[in-house]
Order: C-alpha cells, then structure tokens, then sequence
C-alpha cells in the first residue's frame, strides 16, 4: 500500500466497487464502502455468467444485432426482450444505442474494450497473486473458452471479426466440429448440431460475488452495509457527504459505483449518465456426472448463453430483457435454461432444483463503461460495465484510481470518459485527466 491519501466513500460494493475500494486502498486512500445490501456482491454480481472474458468484449449494439433485432422482438421465445417504456431518458438510451451500431463506431468501442480488458487482465492477475487466499476462495481458474456456432455460413464474418482482433492483441482460433469435441469432450453427444467453434485458451473463470467479497474484505475499508445511500449534500460546488437512512458519511471524495443504480443516484445532482438495467437470468446445478459436464467455458451463441464450471457446479447464464428496474424471475427463462442444458450436456447436472436468478447489467448505449471525473472535483463515477462488468472491473478500478491520484492513467482514459452532462470540459481533453 501506497502513503496515506485522503478519505474516499464509494458507493456499491457490486465487484466494481469492490474492486475500486481494492484499488484505492492499496494505493493510499481510508476507504469507506456503501451498499444497500447486508453483504457485498449481492446485485448484478452475485450469479452472473462468472466469465473473464477478456477477448470478447465487441458491444451488444452492432449492425448485426440492429439488423436481427426485429425478429428477436417478434419471437415469443426469443432471447432479447424490450418493453417499451414512454421515458425520455429511456427513449433516448435507445436512439443512442442505434446510433451506436455504426460499423466505425463498433471497431472503435471494440479496440477502446480490449485495451480496458487487458488492463483489467493484468491487474486482476497482480492482485490475486497479493491475495492468494481471495485466488482459492473465488474459483479462479483458466479453462479457456469455447464458442459455438451452429450456422456455418458465419464463418467467414467470424474469421474477419478473429483477423481484427488478431492485430489488437488477441489469440484465438477457428476450430471445425472435431476439434470442438476434442477440446470439450461433454460436447459428444451435441456434436452434430455443432457447425464450427472459436477457442481462445487465454480466458477465465471466477466467481464474481465471492471475488466482490474477497476483495471488500483484503481491501481494510470500513463497509457499511444494509444502508442506501439517499442523495448527497453539496456546498459550493463541491460534495460534503453522502446521505444514508440515519447518517451521513462525509468524505474529501466520492465514487458512484451502483451499477444498474448509478443514474437514479446521479440525477438529483443534475447529472444524467445513459444506464439502463437489462436484465439476465441464470441457473446454477449441481454436477452429477463430471465426465458429461464441460471442464472449459462454452458459449452457444444460437441460444445466446453461457456455461461456466465452477468446481462441482455448473452456472448457465444468458437472455437480455430491456424491461426496466424489474427483477423477477419468469418460469420460462429458467425452463428455456434448463432445456440448454439437457440437450447440450445430458446427463451432466441434477436440474430438479435449479438455483434461479435474475440480474441487471448496467448497461450504457454504446456497451463502453463511464470511469472518471464529473463536473463536481470530488465526484467520480465508475459504472456501466454492462455485460463486461466482472471482465472489465479490476481494469476500470485501477484506470480511476490513477485519474483520482492525477497519475499517468496508462491507458487513454477519454472512451470512458463519462458523457458530457455528467463530466467536466476539461476531462475530456487529452491531457486534462493524465496530469
Ligand atoms: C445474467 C448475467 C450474466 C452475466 N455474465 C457476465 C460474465 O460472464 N462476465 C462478465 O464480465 N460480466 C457478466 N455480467 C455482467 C456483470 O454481472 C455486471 O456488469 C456487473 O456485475 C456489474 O457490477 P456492478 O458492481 O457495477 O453492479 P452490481 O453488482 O449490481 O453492484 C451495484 C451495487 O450497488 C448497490 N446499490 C445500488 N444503489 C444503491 C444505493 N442507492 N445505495 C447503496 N447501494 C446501492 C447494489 O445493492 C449493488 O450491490 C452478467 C450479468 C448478468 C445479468
């Protein structure tokens, strides 16, 4: 740990405030940690897909996605779900997300993510090897993952997409149907249904809520937990404290890092930030027969899910439903979970009482996160990580704890820069936040 800084309170104790008060506190900084729940890593990062995905990171708005997104919408079954909402902040994230498919603006939003994520693999990997016991107790591990195609006319986007990457850094490759199988044996029985895979050996798993709890506690911040955090108070342009139920926390700095939560905490600031929930389901079972389940990490990208072993459990996650701050779980989605997981590894799991959950990715219309200052100088942000937000949060956290410590970020901080109603001018000057 670095000399003493002043004191900062972040705010959610999802795995990127955890990783943020680990950031901070490792380099100096008395951190308090705030969270509405009674233990940290309990909202979108408690049963997520527990993928460190970190080369595959190209945003949900593509001109594919806008291209499939009307027969996604029409289906029944489909695995994307909008209700539309009459809200201008809603109807504007959406016109925000279509512009955001531009073919340009994908390329530049994937190259922007890659960088982050390998920052993010870096740090991760460093502080795991400071905190050995938080490596164990989290499940990390390195099977590598396997996506899956069942149409093989996509090949030759896939390769195109692979070739892109290729020069910004990834490893990965095309694989036909054997190879799939020879990779991932379980994948036997569904072998005919595969068309070709993608395999990248490089990529991880971990459990995201013991990770998020792990990190809180090698962290030493004072956590407050089970208080929302009402509002804030402000004199003279600045932030004094942050108000709970029946305190108030005060602090030289803040951290906004309530996911999903973020913009409903911003706004009475006059600061708008373009999150919005959507939401996820997954399954966790047991493992039954540990030969018919998958040792490495697999996606189907047919039914849009993912598969993670996490020691003798499976976690099957997927489905997005732009349907607001609503997370009940519908039968169906854990029923259409289930059905994945007979049909692909029969056999595998015990799925008579499957561990059903519902989660919010905070997601931003153009898939990259907001990491940096706003137009209070002691107000940061650190949010809308998306689908990415176990992937990309060790990367997020040291990126701003370098901007708050006025280091050299390392890495170009200004695609995360928050948007300009939250962020002041200077911020997104090139050399304003480096100095
Ligand atoms: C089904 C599903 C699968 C996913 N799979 C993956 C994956 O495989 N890999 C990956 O990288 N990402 C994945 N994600 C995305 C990832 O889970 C999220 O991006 C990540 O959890 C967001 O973390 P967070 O800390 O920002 O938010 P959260 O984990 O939601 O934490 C925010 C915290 O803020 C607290 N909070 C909110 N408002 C207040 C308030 N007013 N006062 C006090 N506390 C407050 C909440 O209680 C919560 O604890 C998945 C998401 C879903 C839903």
């Amino acid at each position: 740990m670095n000399a003493p800084r002043g004191s900062v309170c972040v705010v959610g104790a999802g795995i990127v405030g955890c990783a943020t008060a680990y950031a901070l506190a490792r380099d100096g900084w008395q951190v308090t940690l705030v969270d509405a729940a009674a233990q940290p890593g309990q909202g979108a990062s408690l049963a997520n897909g527990a993928q460190l995905s970190y080369s595959y990171v190209e945003p949900l708005a593509t001109p594919a996605a806008l291209r499939a997104l009307p027969g996604w919408l029409l289906k029944a079954d489909s695995p994307l779900r909008w209700r539309p909402r009459p809200d201008v902040d809603h109807l504007r994230w959406l016109a925000a997300f279509v512009r955001a498919c531009r073919a340009s603006q994908v390329r530049d939003t994937t190259a922007a993510l890659l960088v982050l994520s390998f920052l993010s693999r870096d740090t991760l990997h460093a502080w795991l090897a400071e905190q050995p016991g938080a490596a164990a107790r989290s499940g990390h591990g390195r099977p590598g993952k396997l996506v899956l195609y069942r149409d093989a006319a996509a090949r030759a986007g896939v390769q195109r997409q692979l070739d892109a990457q290729a020069a910004l850094g990834c490893r990965q490759r095309v694989v036909d149907r054997d190879e799939c199988v020879a990779i991932e044996a379980a994948l036997a029985a569904d072998r005919g249904a595969i068309a070709f895979g993608v395999w990248t050996d490089s990529e991880e798993v971990v459990d995201a809520a013991r990770l998020a709890q792990a990190l809180a506690q090698a962290s030493g911040a004072r956590l407050r937990l089970g208080e929302k955090a009402l509002g804030f108070e402000q004199r003279d342009g600045r932030l004094h404290a942050l108000r709970l139920q029946d305190d108030v926390i005060a602090a030289a700095h803040f951290v906004v890092a309530t996911g999903a939560g973020a913009a409903t905490l911003l706004r009475p600031l006059g600061l708008h930030l373009p999150i919005e929930p959507i939401k996820g389901y997954s399954i966790t079972v047991p493992v039954v027969d540990a030969t018919a389940a998958p040792r490495v990490s697999v996606t189907d990208t047919a039914r849009k899910l993912v598969y993670a072993r996490l020691g003798d459990r499976l976690r099957v996650a997927g489905f997005a439903e732009l349907v607001g701050a609503d997370r009940r779980i519908a039968p169906a989605r854990i029923e259409a979970l289930c059905d994945a997981v007979r049909q692909t590894f029969p056999g595998a799991c015990d799925l008579r009482e499957p561990a059903a959950w519902a989660g919010l990715r905070p997601a931003t219309p153009d898939g990259r996160p907001r990491v940096g200052a706003t137009r209070f100088p002691n107000l940061w942000i650190n949010a809308g990580q998306g689908a990415l937000g176990l992937t990309l949060a060790a990367g997020s956290a040291a990126l701003l704890a370098r901007l708050m410590a006025r280091a050299e970020p390392g890495i170009d901080p200004r695609p995360y820069a928050p948007d300009a109603e939250a962020c002041p001018s200077s911020a997104r000057a090139p050399q304003a936040t480096a100095a």
